[in-house]
């Protein structure tokens, strides 16, 4: 259905030329869904991008050739004129983008959407073309099709917007769909049900699919071939089953070593150490060989080619050529099939106990912005922090868990009512003012999710940890204050040249350290964690959890996990607090709550979590 052929991106950028895909070849057959994995800046949604001719304003293609469908039906993509184009992109190939909220027309209600799509590419019209539209939304699983059909996108979920997408996306019956990332803005259980109904639509319309994605659990549940991409560069394809049983490229190891879960729970994670390099330089040798455990002396100077190990099985790595070597497989366990082990002796009693926590928001409305009524977002919540303990918060996008970190740590007076009590060391941080208030400010502290809009970007790495240092703790000498810094800085693993520098001159997992390091600068008893890993890929991931549990382990801090991701509770936490609508459905030990639920609401957000399928 496709065919890649020597493909070559190039973007203009101020630090000169880089050549963002270089080489990429693949093929896809009807019926057939192929993976294209990696970390962020790999080339895999710039693949896609070339493949529908939607190339930023600064790429271009600088070589290659794609075409699509076979014999007298296959179409020279490259070299079609851009009037035909038009009805190659939407109607030969459909398109679903990660963030259905923007892809979709706010002022246009969703049938006339679909319509357009449905008018665009097939003889379908008028009443004909609706009453397909009304179809193509039952498909895709939207109650009351022929209701909904006049509703406008902002009426919808995240999961629904998300269908609507998929119906736009199918309506005219394209050979071949590429979804990129189509499940990542999405809560566990809706993107569950995205995926079956993709695999679904799928398997009836016998289309080939191009997934795009950086989660592997997704990617071994829906893929018939993977390949995995490395700075521009396809370095592994191979079979699903085959690549997740015995990966062979050192980072395709490496990738499914650094994955958290419960198998990895008593020993740090396997961070792949450096970045990727810029894709600006030509390359003389191996890209990934500054970051290889395996490299030899001839990886620096000789480029390797993309070559075949076993039938359908490539990988581009010197260690493999002249001869294929066998590749030890990487044990990946399925399920959470060890149970999550107790570390070490705390002090007795809780450190935060949060008792009847409820946080209630005005709904305003009218000309004058009157309160028209209220709106809780935390109802009723209560549970504890042990001295060096993780709990962990979980549950789908609005439940409250972000809300419940924010109270604790007093960022809602001004916006919120809030009611109940959070003792910290038996003291009511509710009730605190002036200078207790202040020395518990620097007791509780907080990381969240996007480092970069956490930290000011005006503000020098030094000054950003000096300030909240001078603020809670103002009798430490300047002298004082910079040697704490200085001893941060290691301890987070950046570079003491850091200091000196402003926040975008670092990348994400880099930002994330300067965060905690702020966070520590002021020695809390405990961090509220606020989904500090999901921006960041699997290896940056691994390397920020492996840090908090060392410094818990050297400190003693407590943490709040805040997260939706089951893996990384499973390597990091000691105990679990499920939360839904407000409430908390379950809490308890982590073996507990991960291995035998109580609630039926937990058994169904555990069971939507994809896991890594080998073989
Ligand atoms: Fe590592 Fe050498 Fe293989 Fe590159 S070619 S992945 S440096 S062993």
């Amino acid at each position: 259905m496709l065919k890649i052929d020597n493909l070559q991106v190039d973007l203009g950028v101020d630090a000169g030329l880089v050549r963002a895909i270089d080489g990429l070849r693949l093929s896809i057959e009807r019926g057939e869904t192929f993976a294209l994995v990696g970390e962020s800046g790999c080339g895999k949604s710039m693949t896609a991008l070339a493949l529908m001719r939607l190339l930023p304003e600064n790429g271009w293609v600088a070589g290659g050739d794609i075409h699509i469908g076979q014999g007298r039906d296959a179409v020279d993509v490259l070299g079609l004129p851009e009037s035909q184009m038009r009805g190659v992109r939407g109607g030969r190939i459909g398109m679903i983008f990660q963030e259905p909220a923007t892809s979709l027309n706010p002022v246009m209600k969703i049938g006339r959407q679909i319509v357009e799509a449905i008018e665009a590419h097939t003889p379908l019209r008028g009443a004909a073309a609706r009453a397909k539209a009304i179809d193509w939304l039952a498909r895709a699983g939207i109650p009351e099709p022929e209701r909904r059909i006049d509703e406008y996108p902002f009426r919808m979920s995240g999961g629904q917007k998300q269908r609507v997408m998929i119906a736009i996306a199918l309506s005219a019956e394209p050979d071949f769909l590429i979804a990129d990332e189509p499940t990542t803005a999405l809560d566990v259980t809706i993107q569950a049900q995205i995926l079956d109904l993709l695999r679904d639509l799928q398997r009836e319309q016998r289309m080939g699919m191009l997934l795009i994605t950086h989660d592997l659990a997704v990617v071994s549940g829906m893929a018939h071939r993977v390949a995995l991409m490395y700075a521009g560069q396809i370095i592994e394809v191979a079979p699903a089953d085959e690549f997740f049983a015995a990966p062979r490229h050192p980072y395709a190891r490496a990738l499914l070593r650094a994955l958290p879960g419960t198998h990895r729970r008593d020993s740090p994670l396997e961070a792949i150490a450096g970045t990727v390099p810029a894709l600006t330089q030509a390359f003389t040798g191996c890209r990934f060989a500054p970051r290889c455990g395996q490299a030899m002396a001839v990886c620096a100077g000789t480029v390797p080619a993309l070559e075949s190990v076993s039938p359908r099985h490539d990988v581009r790595c010197l260690l493999y050529s002249g001869g294929a070597r066998p590749a030890a497989p990487v044990h990946v366990p399925a399920g959470s099939a060890t149970a999550c082990a107790p570390r070490g002796e705390r002090p007795a009693g809780p450190l935060l106990d949060v008792q009847g926590l409820r946080v209630r928001f005005p709904i305003r409305g009218g000309l004058m912005q009157r309160v028209k009524g209220h709106f809780d977002a935390v109802d009723g919540v209560s549970f504890q922090v042990g001295h060096g303990e993780t709990l962990a918060l979980v549950g789908e996008s609005g439940c409250g868990k972000t809300t419940t970190g924010k109270a604790i740590v007093q960022l809602l007076r001004r916006q919120a009512a809030i009611e109940g009590r959070a003792l910290l060391q038996g003291r009511d941080l509710f009730e605190m003012q002036g200078t207790e208030l202040l020395a518990a400010r620097r007791q509780v502290q907080i990381i969240f999710q996007d480092p970069f809009a956490s930290l000011n970007p005006h503000m020098r790495v030094s000054d950003i940890l000096d300030e909240g240092l001078a603020a809670l703790q103002p009798d430490l000498t300047g002298a004082d204050r910079l040697a704490r810094i200085e001893r941060l800085t290691d301890q987070v693993g950046l570079r003491r040249d850091a200091l000196g520098r402003y926040p975008h001159e670092f990348s994400g997992g880099q930002r994330q350290r300067i965060a905690i390091a702020r966070a520590l600068a002021v020695q809390p008893q405990l961090i509220i964690c606020d989904e500090p890993t999901s921006a960041l890929d699997v290896s940056v991931q691994a390397q920020i959890l492996n840090l908090l549990r060392e410094l818990q382990r050297e400190l003693g801090v407590s943490l709040l996990f805040i997260t939706h991701n089951i893996g990384v509770v499973e390597y990091i936490a000691d105990r679990v607090a499920v939360m839904r609508a407000g409430r908390i459905e379950e809490q308890g030990a982590c073996e507990d709550v991960l291995e035998r639920p109580t609630r039926e609401y937990t058994r169904t957000l555990l069971a939507a979590v994809p896991r890594l399928q080998v073989a």
